[in-house]
C-alpha cells in the first residue's frame, strides 16, 4: 500500500511527487512517459527561473529534483481506478494493481485523432501530431495538415520552411486560427500553399510509408499526394479511466475546486487534465495544490477512527 499514488509524470504530476515525498509520504508515479507534453517545445520563454530552455530540458530538471527524493515509479498506461476499503486500486495496461491511500491525476491532454482509415496503422509512419517534434523528419516531402486552428497554421508554416508543398485541409469554411497567420502563408507560400475549405478526410493510404489522403469538399473527392499527415485537430484530457467515477466537464476535463479536490474523496486532480488554462507554471502549481489537498486528506484519514469513512464512498459522514 503506498501512502500516494499520482498518475502522470509532467510538470503536475512531477511537481506533485515533489511536494508529497518531502512529507514523508510513500509515494508512486505512475506514468507512460517522463515530461509529457512539455518535452515536444523546442523553446519555454515563459517559465520563469530560466530564459530561454527546451522544453526536455527543463523536464529534465524537473525529474532529476523529483528522483534527488525516493520517488517510486512504474512506467505503465493506468486503465482504470476502483475504490477499496483502505483507499483505491490503480489498474495498468500491463495487467498489474498498485494500492493507494489517495491518488493524484496528473495525466494532461493527448492529440485528438481523426478517426479515418490508415490513421492507426500509419501512425509514426507519415501520420503525426506534432509539427514542432516531427516536422525535420519531412524536409523535402509534399504534406498535408489537418486543421486550420492556430496549431495547424503555425504547423503549415513551419512545414513549409522545408516542404515543397503543404496543404491544409479545413472541415469548416474558415480557418478559425488568427489572420496574422492566414496572411502569412498565403504571402509565404503561394504556390506551395494550397488551402481547402470545407473539406473533410475520408482516408489515408500508403505502403510501409503514407503516400496519398483521400478527402471530400466541395469538388467531389480528391486524392492528394503526400508522405506526411499532421492531424492539428484539438486536444482531448486524459481521463478517460477515471471518467465513471469523477465528475468531468462537457470536454472530459476532470472537475476540481480550487484545491484540487475531485468529487471523490481521496482522489485529487492537476494540471491539463483539468479546467485550468494550459501552461507549464500553472500546471506545477497546480500540482503543488493537489499534493497539499492530498496531504489535508491523508492527515485527517489518520486522525479519524477507520469506521466512520463510508466503504462504499470513501465520504467521512462527519
Ligand atoms: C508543442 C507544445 C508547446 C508548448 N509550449 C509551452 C510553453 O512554451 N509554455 C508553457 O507554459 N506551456 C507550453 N505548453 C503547454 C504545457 O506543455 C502543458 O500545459 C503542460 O505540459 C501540462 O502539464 P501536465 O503535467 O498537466 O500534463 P502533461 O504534460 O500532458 O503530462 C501528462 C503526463 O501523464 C502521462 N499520462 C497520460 N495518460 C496517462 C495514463 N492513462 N496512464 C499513465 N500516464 C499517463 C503522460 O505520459 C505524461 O507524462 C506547450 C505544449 C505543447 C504541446
Amino acid at each position: 500500500m503506498n501512502d500516494i499514488i499520482i498518475i502522470g509524470a509532467g510538470p503536475a504530476g512531477m511537481t506533485a511527487a515533489i511536494y508529497t515525498v518531502r512529507k514523508g509520504y510513500s509515494v508512486l508515479v505512475i506514468s507512460k512517459d517522463v515530461g509529457g507534453q512539455t518535452l515536444w517545445s523546442s523553446g519555454v520563454e515563459n517559465y520563469p527561473g530560466f530564459r530561454l530552455i527546451t522544453g526536455m530540458d527543463l523536464m529534465r530538471k524537473f525529474e532529476e529534483h523529483m528522483e534527488s527524493f525516493p520517488v517510486k515509479q512504474v512506467f505503465a498506461e493506468v486503465t482504470g481506478i476502483e475504490s477499496e476499503s483502505e483507499g483505491f486500486s490503480v489498474h495498468t495496461g500491463d495487467g498489474q494493481v498498485y494500492q493507494g491511500r489517495a491518488i493524484i491525476i496528473a495525466t494532461g491532454k493527448s492529440p485528438r485523432m481523426l478517426g479515418v482509415p490508415g490513421e492507426e496503422q500509419f501512425k509514426g509512419r507519415g501520420v503525426a501530431y506534432c509539427a514542432i517534434c516531427d516536422a525535420p523528419l519531412f524536409a523535402g516531402l509534399p504534406v498535408a495538415v489537418i486543421g486550420a486552428g492556430n496549431s495547424g497554421l503555425q504547423a503549415a508554416l513551419q512545414l513549409l520552411k522545408i516542404c515543397p508543398q503543404v496543404t491544409l485541409v479545413e472541415s469548416s469554411s474558415r480557418a478559425a486560427g488568427d489572420k496574422v497567420y492566414t496572411d502569412r502563408l498565403q504571402r509565404e507560400g503561394g504556390d506551395r500553399f494550397r488551402l481547402m475549405l470545407d473539406t473533410g478526410v475520408v482516408r489515408i493510404d500508403g505502403d510501409t510509408m503514407v503516400r496519398s489522403i483521400t478527402v471530400e469538399g466541395p469538388e467531389g473527392r480528391k486524392v492528394l499526394d503526400v508522405n506526411g499527415v499532421f492531424v492539428e485537430v484539438g486536444w482531448t484530457p486524459s481521463s478517460g479511466f477515471a471518467g465513471e467515477m469523477l465528475n468531468l466537464t462537457s470536454r472530459g476535463e476532470i472537475l476540481v475546486d480550487c484545491f484540487g479536490h475531485t468529487s471523490r474523496p481521496g482522489i485529487l486532480a492537476a494540471g491539463d487534465v483539468t479546467e485550468v488554462p494550459k501552461q507549464i507554471i500553472i500546471a506545477a502549481g497546480e500540482g503543488a495544490k493537489a499534493a497539499l489537498a492530498a496531504n489535508d486528506y491523508l492527515l485527517r484519514l489518520e486522525a479519524m477512527p477507520p469506521l466512520l469513512v463510508n466503504q462504499d464512498t470513501g465520504l467521512d459522514p462527519r
